[in-house]
């Protein structure tokens, strides 16, 4: 029933029913783009009204309001928002060819630019991400890093909310003559693998952006087809051949443009639930053990590259894959695919010798390991698992928790290795 004034409308959302009151926000679910209480809404999703004005009309400005179909996603697995995602920028992509566009933006006084070269990152004083204007880089004698030519890579990553433009600049062989000049300002090259893992998480998914492709630019300065030279196009998500007759210039060629390298990373688990296999390197500080990963390989599936690996680092054999999520790793380019696999099996031999170690631990353990690795720094006793900071330690503690969300086998493998 809805009255002046009063709003009593029953909605059924993804967890069930619920009334939107007065001076509440309306989760109307529109049949239409409609316009309600006699004033413009903006719809999200196309249909979603999120009005948080009082309501006044009568029953007849409201139109029956249509069964969110919200039900076939119940069982999906959530989004979880890892380290070196959720990139907030609107990266633009249709703009990346319009050079006006990016010379406007280069040369304008808002714009900010992050500087990278030889794997480190510019930094302030509390260690985040320094972002500065063309104006600041160019009083610290940064003028050439504007100049083009091969001395530079510029990356366009995109603009914010407030339209104001990020670059990323890799300035390898310069940097040296900005250290001092910056240095004055409280600014310094760090070392970007520490350096990022302690970025806000705005910060860290520019950096993964910047890093991801500043890399590709850097190794791909001659192309893999006919071993010409090739030049930085379209904001530098592409590279050129000069060579008409190149291959790389008939279409769309995987060697023009960025690349991601997916690696899978999985959570296993014992048949009956109640334990996880974990596994050490040898170059991992004492102590550590975290989940078994490696990089898929062509012509292989996401699950199939989880029993192979499984397989291949501890003999266990896999019997179901779930997907949970994905991080970008951007050292330099990796998308780590995280799983939740079902053992099949438990016996545990050291095939490839990747891994030094490897146990079954139990659901305590498991959660004792996870609380280390809260600590900052490696505890001097105990065993840990990955930082909160990288994937493994999400997938670790959503089997810890007991809050992965999905109950559908992704796959149930049915091929041996
Ligand atoms: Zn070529």
């Amino acid at each position: 029933m809805y009255r002046p004034g009063w709003h009593r409308l029953r909605l059924r959302l993804q967890r069930g029913w619920s009334t939107v009151v007065p001076g509440t926000t309306c989760l109307s679910w529109l049949t239409s783009n409609q316009v309600l209480h006699g004033q413009a809404r903006t719809t999200v999703s196309g249909r979603l009204c999120l009005c948080t004005s009082r309501v006044t009309n009568s029953p007849r400005a409201i139109k029956p309001v249509a069964r969110p179909a919200l039900s076939a996603f119940r069982h999906l697995p959530r989004m979880h928002h890892h380290h070196f995602a959720s990139n907030p920028l609107d990266r633009l992509s249709t703009k990346r060819g319009d050079s006006t566009f990016l010379a406007k933006t280069l040369s304008d006084t808002s714009s900010k630019f992050l500087v990278y070269g030889g794997h480190r990152i510019l930094v302030t004083k509390d260690r985040e991400l320094a972002l500065l204007s063309r104006l600041d880089l160019e009083t610290a004698g940064g003028q050439s890093l504007f100049e083009g030519g091969e001395a530079t890579t510029l990356v366009f990553l995109g603009v914010d909310s407030r339209s104001i433009a990020y670059w990323a600049i890799d300035g390898t062989g310069q940097l040296a003559g900005l250290e001092e000049p910056l240095s004055q300002k409280g600014l310094s090259f760090a070392s970007s693998r520490p350096a990022a893992f302690g970025f806000c998480s705005f910060h860290a998914a520019l950096f993964s952006q910047a890093a991801s492709l500043l890399d590709w630019n850097s190794r791909n300065r001659f192309c893999s087809s006919c071993g010409g030279r090739t030049s930085s196009d379209d904001g530098g998500y592409k590279r050129t051949c000069p060579n008409a007759a190149c291959v790389s210039n008939k279409g769309i060629q995987n060697s023009s443009y960025p690349r991601t390298d997916p690696v899978v990373i999985a959570c296993i688990i014992s048949k009956d639930g109640e334990r996880c296999l974990l596994g050490r390197k040898p170059v991992w500080p004492q102590g550590m053990y975290s989940c078994v990963a490696g990089f898929m390989e062509g012509g292989e599936s996401i699950e199939e590259a989880v029993q192979r690996e499984a397989y291949e680092e501890t003999n266990v054999r896999i019997s179901k894959v779930w997907y949970h999520s994905s991080q970008p790793w951007p050292f330099p380019a990796q998308l780590m695919i995280g799983c939740v696999a079902q053992a099949e099996t438990e016996d545990i031999q050291l095939h490839d010798d990747e891994l030094e170690d490897a146990r079954w631990f139990t659901r305590e353990e498991a959660r004792e390991m996870l609380s280390n690795a809260e600590a900052h720094d490696a505890p001097a006793t105990g065993l840990f698992t990955a930082k909160p900071y990288a994937i493994a330690n999400t997938l670790v503690k959503s089997w810890v928790n007991d809050t992965f969300e999905s109950r559908q086998p992704w796959s149930s493998p049915q091929a041996r290795i």
